[in-house]
């Protein structure tokens, strides 16, 4: 079985609500490289017997408790104290953390003052792990088949630490118990069909025992499904990758549709690449996302192969000033319809030099609703220049506040156009 981890960030300071733990993120990231799955993260404040119930409780579960925070000079940091009491180690001057902290100081011409000290107070029976860019040292201790870590608050300082101190150490550690694990994960990106409704197409797809995780992330952007492989090494080579390319292939196979991407690539890359591909130049009108999509795309490196521009028409004037909408459209349907979203994305395309118009329109609320145009209401429209290619609206009712409103208008927009481009794309090239 694979090792079990827990981290325990330290510091009152990310229980007043101004700032959150962000160390955990890097670590739990570098743990699963080492093949340690993390199972428990928590956040204590600097109150020593907090900490002390904090440790006995991970280290209860765990194989691996990582620390930080609460190893610098002043007395509100107590992580020391609070291992040495949970373990029974007494704290102890230790030469070598001395040392270290000696040298750093005297590059400033300083010597370590008094309060400084306190952090060579180190849990006998501990080792020592030298801080390469602060003051404090960090130490690392085996206790009841636990390794306890300690490595301080400050994130480039632990990140450092634990990549060249800890890392190597916990996969030599895992390899001699011949617990070493392996974590592989798979990621596709999902957008337009809500997470309860991918769950239900997804039941099953994960057969019982294979010892791989499904997870479903929803965000304004899309669902995020994951799978996860998770098991020894042994395991993990018997099964080998091909178990989760043959699951990625089943779950492609129930909600194929739906993916935009594998991986971290964004939607914008992905169109990106389709209109380099097709060799096809875009022309986008936004008026509720505001230019949302334009800073989307003009996010990826090398857009302006095939972003030839983008216009923000937010008012009426606009749309017909500089898209020739006509007043009497917007007066017939409102600004919000779907007779305007096409005219918008003609407009645009054919005052450019673009091959395809983009256009979004909508109530981004939280006000401006009405009974028959609620806030949320958004239409997308695409105008194809050639023959053979369909121009579309699509109608969508959005809900969430305006922010996420706009990211959904925004990425609804890109994927219809990504859909588009898979479709008809080739066809435009040849
Ligand atoms: P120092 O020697 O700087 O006092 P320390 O080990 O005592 O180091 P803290 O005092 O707890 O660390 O935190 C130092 C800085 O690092 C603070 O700005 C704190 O907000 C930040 N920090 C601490 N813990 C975390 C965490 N888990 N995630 C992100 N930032 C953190
Ligand atoms: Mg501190």
């Amino acid at each position: 079985m694979m090792q079990r981890a827990e981290i325990i960030a330290v510091g009152s300071e990310l229980l007043l609500g101004g700032r959150v733990d962000t160390n955990s993120l890097f670590l739990t990231e570098g743990l699963a490289s080492a093949g340690i799955e993390v199972r428990f993260k928590s956040v204590v404040g600097d109150e020593e017997a907090d900490i002390i119930n904090a440790i006995r409780t991970a280290s209860g579960r765990a194989e691996v408790v990582v620390l930080t925070g609460g190893l610098g000079p002043t007395l509100d940091d107590r992580t020391r104290q609070a291992v040495a009491h949970a373990t029974g180690r007494p704290l102890r001057r230790r030469a070598e953390a001395f040392e270290g902290m000696r040298r750093r100081l005297a590059v400033w011409g300083r010597t370590p003052t008094a309060a400084q000290l306190r952090q060579i107070l180190i849990p006998s029976g501990a080792e020592v792990l030298a801080n390469p860019v602060g003051s404090a040292p960090g130490f690392c201790l085996k206790w009841k088949g636990c390794v306890l870590v300690a490595l301080p608050g400050v994130p480039s300082e632990a990140k450092q630490m634990f990549a060249v101190a800890v890392a190597p150490r916990l996969t030599r550690e895992a390899a001699a118990q011949g617990r070493q694990g392996r974590i592989e994960r798979r990621v596709l990106q999902t957008f337009g069909l809500p997470e309860s409704d991918l769950d239900l197409q997804l039941r099953g797809v994960i057969p019982a025992g294979s010892g791989v995780r499904l997870g479903l992330l929803a965000s304004p952007l899309g669902v995020l499904v994951s799978l996860t492989a998770c098991g020894s090494g042994s395991e993990v080579n018997k099964k080998g990758d091909g178990v989760l390319d043959r699951l990625v292939k089943g779950v492609r196979k129930r909600i194929g549709a739906y993916i935009y991407a594998e991986g971290d690539e964004t939607m914008e890359e992905v169109v990106g690449r389709h209109l380099v591909s097709s060799r096809l130049m875009l022309a986008v009108a936004e008026s509720c996302t505001g230019g949302l999509i334009g800073h989307r795309l003009t996010q990826v490196p090398g857009s302006s192969t095939y972003l030839d521009r983008v216009a923000v028409c937010y008012s009426d004037q606009a749309k017909i000033e500089l898209l020739g909408v006509t007043t009497h459209l917007i007066r017939r349907n409102g600004a919000v319809s779907a007779e305007v979203a096409a005219a918008m994305a003609r407009g645009i395309r054919l005052r450019s030099r673009a091959g395809v118009g983009l256009s979004v329109t909508g109530i981004a609320g939280p006000g401006g609703g009405t009974a028959q145009k609620p806030v949320g209401l958004v239409y997308i429209g695409l105008n194809a220049g050639r023959s053979g290619q369909p121009s579309l609206i699509r109608e969508f009712r959005f809900h969430g506040d305006r922010h996420s409103i706009k990211l959904r208008a925004s990425q609804a927009a890109l994927e219809l156009l990504r859909q588009w481009l898979v479709r008809y794309g080739p066809r435009i090239r040849s």
